[in-house]
């Protein structure tokens, strides 16, 4: 995959090939980082780009900067002008990601407990096309790991030490035949996938586990709990999930900025509904694309226009 031309270091906007660091920096400086996934959806009428909740995902970084202990010193408000502006640099004109990381700088040694407060940021930005409405399905297990907890790790939060949790977990899977795994909690109720959240279909409502279920706090679920209730009128409920009604669910689906909506078709080899992409997981697949687009004018809060089309008027 060739890179963009250009990323965002400590404070410049420089060529892609100029961000280096000293090799002895790896290591202890990624424990306590943290970082956003975000999405921007290219829209051919427009000509211009949109970035899907980008004031929500910037309000994490911040809330997840201040619980591993990273001091801010850039703002908010300065960070999101510079992901917009690093848009318009690389000239995206597609679908792509763009991920902030925030690692705790300050050189090499000194192990994890000698911890600096000083952050280095990184923004970079590459192609990602959607993979929604393409037919893209999974096979899920329940993974025999166990989901981390509060008291452990802030599974709330996207820390880069909480994935070894969810990479155990999709090595076990994927060595198993399965595509995803789903993690149980602490209290033995299904939290979440590795990179994503999960959501069931039974009975024509949709259902999810809560925010204190151990799960990422997702802005995606958040926006298809959104959806579903007001586009699609369906009852929703935020609450504990046991592993056998992932067995008997009509329909379930995984959903996260990675995973936008990815059907499950089964569940420990149990086949849901026909084993094909369900009538409402599908229906929410179209209203997604469409509002991420911006191709469905509903929710426009929800659209930051990256300035792409004045640019090329320029
Ligand atoms: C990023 C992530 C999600 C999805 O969150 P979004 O805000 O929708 O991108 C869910 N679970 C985990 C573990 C994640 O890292």
């Amino acid at each position: 995959m060739s890179n963009s031309k250009y990323l965002w270091w400590n404070g410049s906007q420089m060529p892609w090939e100029d961000a280096t660091i000293h090799v002895t920096d790896i290591g202890w400086s990624t424990v306590g980082a943290i970082f956003e996934g975000i999405r921007a959806y290219w829209n051919e009428d427009d000509q211009e780009a949109y970035v899907f909740r980008l004031p929500e995902h910037m309000k994490r970084f911040e809330q997840s900067m201040k619980l591993v202990r990273l001091e801010q010193e850039y703002s908010t408000e300065m960070l999101t002008e510079t992901i917009l502006e690093l848009i318009r640099a690389n000239e995206h004109r597609e679908d792509i990601y763009i991920r902030p990381l925030a690692y705790r700088a300050g050189g090499a040694g000194g192990g994890f407990s000698s911890f600096s407060s000083k952050a280095g940021i990184l923004i970079d930005t590459s192609p990602r096309p959607t993979h929604l409405k393409t037919g893209k399905k999974q096979d899920a297990c329940v993974s025999s790991w166990t989901r981390i907890s509060d008291n452990v790790m802030p599974p709330r939060v996207k820390n880069i030490s909480n994935y070894r949790n969810g990479q155990l977990a999709t090595m076990e899977a994927n060595i198993n035949g399965y595509d995803v795994p789903l993690l149980l909690n602490d209290q033995r109720k299904i939290a979440e996938g590795p990179g994503a959240c999960v959501m069931m279909v039974r009975d024509g409502k949709l259902i999810t586990p809560g925010v204190t279920d151990s799960i990422l706090e997702s802005i995606t679920r958040d926006a298809i709990l959104q959806i579903a209730r007001d586009d699609l009128g369906l009852v929703v409920e935020e609450r504990p999930i046991d592993r056998t009604e992932m067995y008997i669910a009509d329909e379930a689906f995984m959903c996260g900025t990675a995973a936008e909506i990815t059907p499950v078709v089964s569940v420990d080899r149990y086949q849901l509904g026909d084993g094909n992409v369900g009538p409402i997981t599908s229906q929410l697949e179209d209203i997604f694309l469409g509002v991420l687009r911006g191709t469905d004018s509903r929710h426009p809060d929800w659209r930051t226009p990256v300035g792409l089309k004045q640019l090329a008027k320029a």
